[in-house]
């Protein structure tokens, strides 16, 4: 029996989504996952823990390296809970991603059988988020930024992160240098008390517009002219400076109200050739590149025509219909947050279309009451659709859906689902939009059965 302190020697066999090696002892052993390894090591493993059905262990010693591996050069690897693939090439992290989705939609959706197109791999995988939150402490009374430990509360600091570009890391730097000249106080989780709490830095890849929201747990920020003057002269193009008010005891970084204490309250960018104003609490896709590779597999995916009504359900700031718009005769989008449903509002106008209309609710409610759809966009978050969602599109009979998620367990789920309702999976396509991390996105197309 495998137990805790034991070290065992394993080739590891697969790798999770999570970046976990899987191995076992030998046949009959439960399975031991063990992070940051590659199939093909043959590893010394210390067990860390066992449950009942799996263990859990690190890496001893290498005794013979995967050819998979590649040189990680990040210090925080590991520690950050944010990249997971940083030990493996590119091309690994890809295949594996891709393969991760075939056996969601066809071993575990067990619908009937697509092969899935080979995943659309990003060819930058540096520096390519266009929105970070970091949370500002203090660590052996020193002021410092960073990101949380993977399932923790602990700070991890950083200098630099490769994902993000390098103006974020020049922006926390000058509040970092105002915070401790101005001698303004950090929150502290423990006792609630502290000012700063968080720093949230949005950027348009195509306009360089800078977005810096600092979220604070009190009413006021003192010496707020001296941080925009700081902030100003730290970066170019910055457009927006805000503070957010968030005063709860919450893991929720930000809070209801935002107060604008430099230029406008929203940034703009440009997607697929059309321009786009996002707000600090709408949704925008992370990654510029890839979200246009993405939003261009969904429009042939879509195929729509002239004399046809699109429904994007989970629309955000509209960003995937006003890409259909032009080749649709109505466009309706439906999104829950009413700061998106503005923005998508206006940036129908800023591209001069006239046939959408956007609303702001639940998509569960609202798709029962709309009249005539003949495809249906959804983009729903990780959790997927509620069910109520896919009984409706079912009663109704709409033709043809286009998914989107960022998940696909939930999508898996969610087409199983369909499936039982007369609905045939089409096509399977993923896209890499968060190269090194674990997480994947992809787009199926669905359609009606004819009866
Ligand atoms: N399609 C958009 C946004 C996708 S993210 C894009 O590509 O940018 C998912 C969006 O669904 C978020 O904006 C979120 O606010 C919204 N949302 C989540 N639950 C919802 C619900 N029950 N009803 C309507 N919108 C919802």
């Amino acid at each position: 029996m495998l137990q805790k302190n034991d070290i065992v020697k394993v080739t590891v066999k697969d790798i999770t989504l999570d970046g976990k090696g899987v191995c076992k002892v030998s046949d009959g052993d439960p399975v031991i996952f063990v992070p940051c390894s590659a199939i093909g090591d043959v590893l010394e493993v210390k067990i860390l823990k066992v449950l009942k059905h799996f263990a859990f262990g690190k890496i001893e010693k290498v005794i013979n390296p995967s050819d998979d591996r590649c040189e990680n050069t990040c210090s925080i690897f590991e520690k950050c809970g944010g990249c997971v693939f940083r030990h493996i090439s590119y091309d690994c992290e890809s295949k594996l991603k891709e393969r991760i989705v075939s056996d969601a939609i066809n071993k575990i959706a067990k619908v009937n059988y697509v092969p899935v197109n080979s995943i659309l791999s990003a060819s930058d995988v540096y520096r390519y988020r266009n929105k970070a939150i970091f949370p500002i402490r203090k660590i052996k009374g020193k002021v410092k930024f960073g990101f949380f430990a993977l399932n923790s509360h602990r700070i991890v600091p950083c200098g630099d992160c490769v994902l993000h570009p390098k103006e974020f890391f020049d922006i926390l730097a000058s509040i970092v240098s105002w915070i401790e000249k101005m001698d303004v106080s950090v929150y502290d989780e423990k006792t609630h008390i502290g000012l700063i709490r968080n720093v949230y830095i949005r950027k348009g890849f195509a306009t360089d517009e800078i977005m810096v929201c600092v979220v604070i747990n009190g009413k006021k920020l003192p010496h707020a002219s001296d941080l925009v003057t700081k902030l100003k002269r730290s970066v170019a193009n910055i457009k927006s400076v805000l503070i957010n008010f968030n005063t709860k005891k919450t893991n929720v970084v930000l809070g209801d109200i935002c107060e604008t204490i430099f230029g406008q309250d929203y940034i703009e960018d440009e997607l697929c050739g059309l321009k786009f104003r996002i707000s600090p609490k709408s949704f925008y896709q992370i990654n510029h590149e890839q979200t246009e590779v993405l939003y261009d597999i969904v429009r042939k995916f879509a195929n729509v025509s002239q004399d046809q009504t699109v429904l994007d359900l989970y629309c955000g700031i509209g960003t995937i219909g006003l890409t259909l718009a032009g080749s649709c005769e109505k466009l309706v989008g439906v999104e829950m947050i009413p700061d998106a449903i503005a923005n998508a509002k206006v940036n129908a106008r800023l591209n001069g279309v006239t046939n959408a209309k956007f609303v702001c609710a639940d998509a569960a409610d609202f798709i029962k009451e709309i009249e005539k759809v003949d495809m249906i966009v959804l983009d729903p978050p990780r959790k997927g659709c509620a069910k109520d969602v896919l009984t409706t599109i079912a009663n109704r009979g709409i033709e043809k859906i286009v998914y989107v998620s960022c998940n696909p367990a939930t999508l898996a789920r969610d087409v199983k689902i369909l499936y039982d309702k007369g609905y045939e999976l089409k096509k399977v396509q993923p896209v890499d939009m968060f190269p090194r991390t674990g997480h994947v996105e992809v787009v199926v197309l669905i359609s009606r059965v004819e009866s």
